[in-house]
């Protein structure tokens, strides 16, 4: 994704300063509020990025595979 293009979350800051910090890079994982970790998990769908959903998603309750739009693993 364009780094300057505006978030997924709506949140009107660019996606690199906005959860694209939280997805790659030197703070990977480490969004730092509740609501920073729920923005970039919803921008996590909406880009298909299964791999940070499931590192966000308790181990308990993580399903496998992780469910993307358009990936509906039963019936959609
Ligand atoms: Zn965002």
């Amino acid at each position: 994704m364009d780094p300057h293009a505006p978030c997924p979350c709506g949140s009107a800051l660019p996606y690199a300063r906005c959860c694209g910090r939280w997805h790659a890079g030197a703070e990977h994982l480490q969004a730092p509020t509740a609501e920073a970790l729920m923005r970039s998990r919803y921008s996590a769908y909406v880009l298909g990025l299964p791999d940070y959903l499931a590192a966000t998603w308790h181990p308990s309750r993580r399903p496998d595979p992780i469910p993307l739009p358009g990936r509906c693993p039963v019936r959609c």
